[in-house]
């Protein structure tokens, strides 16, 4: 994009009559990080926010193999098929490390790459999990302008990124498998209470029975977990992504949540609260990172933490040294 240049009103112009091309030149521009385009995002986001929020969030995750891909495939296609404009996003800061994307796997997904009601962007390349947050909310104002009214954002169960996706979010879906006797093991504590429901995959051929003792071991589980302060209670459901099933209950269940939660306005609360996250957070990250970079401050710290070691001073005493000090 720096190479061929581009044209901010264009991208405006084009992304809010949907153009899927234009839509890519503006999400490459939030990502590229690059001051001299900060101009352009500003401007693009100001036109966009105006049409924003009219579609339903909904964060997918689960482990690498357990059918994410699959799954986004079928479930994206037959939204399509009612109508629905689908766009899929993917929060993965691993892939910095990793050095390529592991999610929003276009082979699995070739039937809704070709569709033209669907836009599928693979992860924001490599940065830090706060700065592949950011991007992505952006870029699902920048969706929701360009007219799509169902965002998926898929994460890889590993670690803090579920929990941004469950925080820009309205629906917390998490892919499950069954079988091996370990149902309840190695899943963390904090995604099973995230979820809003769980969708145990691959409920097909051998798996079946295993699927449907998963469920019963899933669902009592799930009763250990406080309400939701939606008054949703998580579901537990099987499908088969591969062989195309349960994926109309899967959205039978979105709808009956939706109408739920818009009804008793956790809806709207939960995006607001979800606003003022980001925000806090946002500022967190700007304070520490101005602070840590003034060179003053750089110098006193190491300063300070000789004195530490010195038996001079205590780590205590010393951060409110640093503190205090101008900036
Ligand atoms: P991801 O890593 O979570 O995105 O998983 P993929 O969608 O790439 O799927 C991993 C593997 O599981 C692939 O070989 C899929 O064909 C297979 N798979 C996905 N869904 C199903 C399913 O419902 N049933 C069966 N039997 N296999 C599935």
């Amino acid at each position: 994009i720096r190479k061929l240049g581009f044209n901010t009103d264009a991208i405006i112009t084009g992304l809010l009559k949907g153009n899927k091309t234009q839509l890519s030149k503006a999400i490459t521009l939030i990502e590229s990080n690059a001051n001299k385009h900060e101009h352009a995002v500003k401007k693009i986001i100001a036109a966009s926010l105006p049409h924003a929020n009219k579609s339903v969030r909904i964060g997918i995750t689960g482990v690498p193999g357990v059918g994410k891909s699959t799954f986004i495939e079928s479930f994206g296609n037959y939204l399509i098929q009612l109508g629905k404009k689908v766009a899929v996003l993917a929060v993965d800061p691993s892939s910095s490390i990793s050095g390529g994307s592991i999610l929003g796997d276009k082979t699995r997904m070739e039937e809704l790459v070709k569709s033209e009601a669907a836009f599928i962007r693979p992860t924001a390349s490599g940065d830090s999990l706060g700065g592949v947050a950011r991007k992505t909310r952006e870029s699902v104002i920048l969706c929701e302008a360009a007219g799509f009214d169902v965002i998926l954002i898929e994460t890889v169960g590993v670690g803090q990124s579920e929990t941004a996706v469950h925080s820009m979010t309205d629906f917390f879906l998490l892919l499950k498998l069954a079988g091996a006797g370990d149902e309840l093991q190695g899943i963390k504590r904090g995604i099973i209470e995230m979820a809003d429901a769980i969708l145990i995959n691959k409920a097909d051929g051998q798996n079946k029975k295993a699927a449907k003792q998963a469920k019963v071991e899933f669902k009592r589980a799930l009763h250990l977990y406080p309400e939701k302060r939606s008054n949703w209670i998580p579901k537990v459901k099987l499908c088969s992504a591969l062989e195309n099933w349960g994926i109309e209950q899967t959205w039978e269940m979105l709808t009956n949540y939706f109408s739920l939660t818009k009804k008793n306005n956790f809806f709207e609360e939960n995006r607001k609260q979800q606003n003022k996250y980001w925000l806090l957070q946002s500022i967190n990250e700007q304070l520490k990172s101005q602070f840590y970079n003034h060179p003053e401050i750089k110098k006193e710290l190491a300063e300070q933490l000789e004195k530490i070691h010195q038996q001079k001073t205590t780590p205590f005493e010393a951060a409110n040294y640093l503190l205090t000090l101008k900036r």
